[in-house]
């Protein structure tokens, strides 16, 4: 319709007319466009915020899977380090407490379950990122992505090089399976010789090495995740006005 109207225009040459034509069309093309944007926005800032709230429940959820191990983790290796003072003289105590015994021996464990986000997973697989407009929770969200692989290639190589103190010293620690009052996981009790220890120089050799190793785990592996999982909760928390005290609190 327009163009005919443009066409009869042109051959009459009513420039007049064919100049509002050609501004009816124009402003026609951009109102049509500024529409479409405004839609895609909205669905854009609707998305977000289903996002937000599904990443929300998958960090409840990680935390509630990954906190035990977590914590016990990095308790470990501050008795592991006690541990070393003790079998290496550099305390008073001669001997072992059943903590730093069981820290000593653990340090050969290096299994994590740093669990992901599937919608984090499902926003980058789809490689709409971009929709989150939050710059530091974008940010956030990616250097978790990057301390998490940095976690799981740390536990693949310790897993292979660490040394099993507990098959490799039998004589020096004996292990004894339990299931747990507090919440039926199975543990272990374990016994150390300590002056057996430490007047082995190849278990100190290997302690000393697997604590090395264990200590690489936690201050390079385990803590920087927890840290970063501690940051992207804070600030989704912040996105969504939502407080975790208030909740506890009477
Ligand atoms: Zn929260």
């Amino acid at each position: 319709m327009i163009l005919r109207r443009m066409i009869n225009n042109l051959r009459s040459q009513n420039w007049v007319g064919l100049s509002l034509e050609l501004i009816v069309l124009v402003v026609g093309v951009f109102l049509g466009l500024q529409v479409d944007d405004w839609n895609e926005g909205r669905k854009d800032r609707e998305d977000e915020q289903l996002f937000i709230e599904r990443l929300h429940g998958d960090m409840l959820n990680a935390e509630a899977l990954s906190a035990r191990l977590r914590d016990r983790r990095m308790i470990r290796r501050d008795y592991a380090v006690q541990a070393a003072d003790v079998l290496f003289g550099r305390t008073e105590r001669r001997e072992l407490s059943e903590l730093e015994c069981t820290a000593a021996i653990a340090t050969e464990y290096f299994n994590f379950n740093a669990v992901g986000l599937p919608a984090l997973a499902e926003l980058i697989s789809s490689g709409r990122m971009a929709i989150l407009q939050d710059n530091e929770l974008r940010a956030a969200l990616v250097g978790l992505q990057q301390v998490r692989t940095a976690l799981a290639t740390l536990i693949v190589v310790n897993s292979e090089r660490g040394t099993s103190l507990s098959s490799k010293f039998v004589d020096l620690v004996q292990l004894e399976a339990y299931t747990s009052q507090d919440d039926g996981d199975v543990q272990q009790i374990m016994t150390c010789d300590t002056e057996g220890m430490r007047n082995n120089q190849s278990f100190l050799n290997n302690f000393s090495t697997n604590l090395d190793r264990y200590d690489g785990y936690i201050r390079d592996g385990v803590a920087p995740w927890s840290a970063q999982m501690d940051k992207v909760h804070r600030l989704i928390d912040q996105a969504l006005g939502i407080s975790h005290n208030a909740e506890a609190s009477p």
